[in-house]
């Protein structure tokens, strides 16, 4: 942006606000030659600015799915469980698992397996809600916080990723592969007596219930049932 002013006594206070100033009687060659400067030197920063931002997705993000990452989650978790304390509501968890993902790899190839991970994160996030935070803990383990979703509206969001997974198309040589997973749901709420990590924990819980009574299958953390969160580690 060039301004041109008769004098430039009104600007003065706000000359700080300008990258440059230049005499009024300045040739034309020395004017181009300044305002070349100023466009190259703006591209240079617009440059660096997009360099750096790419760099900080790379490390929140999780390269083989796009998901983010654990440490991100972690990060993330703290922040969502202050604002669920701030605003008074719940803060929904899922825990999910690939089943017998290890057979896919054996029977196929890691390079399929890896498609295998992002077709399933594709179908994740196409269940989620923007604000919800997918990740994955590595391997074939992901979990998601699902802010303001009590353990009813996790749960259906679970059943409903579980039965589109399971009716995902996938192929390899012609070859129909079949995918399911297994979902252990639990949900937190600030007025709630234990804590969230206690919950997540829960979740985990139910996971392992939902593997072991034959995968597949949503199961749900109810502390209800005297379920004791720290068995399932
Ligand atoms: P379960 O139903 O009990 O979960 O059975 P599983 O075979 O899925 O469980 P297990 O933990 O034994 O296997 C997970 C497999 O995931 C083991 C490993 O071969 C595979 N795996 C882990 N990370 C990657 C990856 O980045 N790419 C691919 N292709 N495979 C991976
Ligand atoms: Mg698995």
């Amino acid at each position: 942006l060039l301004i041109l002013v008769d004098h430039p006594s009104p600007l003065d206070g706000s000359l700080d606000a300008f990258d440059d100033d230049l005499p009024h009687d300045i040739q034309v060659d020395r004017l181009m030659r300044r305002v070349r400067f100023c466009v190259a030197r703006r591209s240079s920063l617009r440059q660096l600015h997009q360099e750096r931002e790419d760099l900080l997705e790379q490390t929140i993000t999780d390269f083989k799915t796009g998901l983010y990452n654990a440490r991100y989650f972690e990060e993330r978790k703290e922040e969502e469980v202050s604002r669920a304390k701030r605003q008074g509501i719940a803060l929904g968890i899922l825990m999910i698992d690939l089943d017998k993902f290890k057979n896919i790899n054996d029977e196929h190839d890691h390079h399929f397996g890896d498609y295998v991970l992002r077709r399933f994160s594709e179908t994740l996030c196409a269940h989620l809600r923007n604000f919800d935070l997918p990740s994955r803990f590595g391997g074939d383990e992901f979990a998601v916080l699902l802010p303001n979703a009590d353990l009813e509206q996790a749960m259906v969001i679970a059943e409903r990723l579980r039965t589109a997974v399971a009716q995902m198309v996938l192929e390899n040589n012609g070859k129909r592969v079949g995918l399911t997973v297994s979902i252990g749901v639990s949900s937190w709420h600030p007025d709630d007596d234990q804590d969230f990590e206690w919950r997540l924990l829960g979740a985990d819980q139910a996971l392992l219930r939902a593997k072991k009574t034959g995968r597949n299958q949503v199961h749900s953390f109810d502390p209800e049932r005297n379920d004791e969160p720290e068995a399932a580690r």
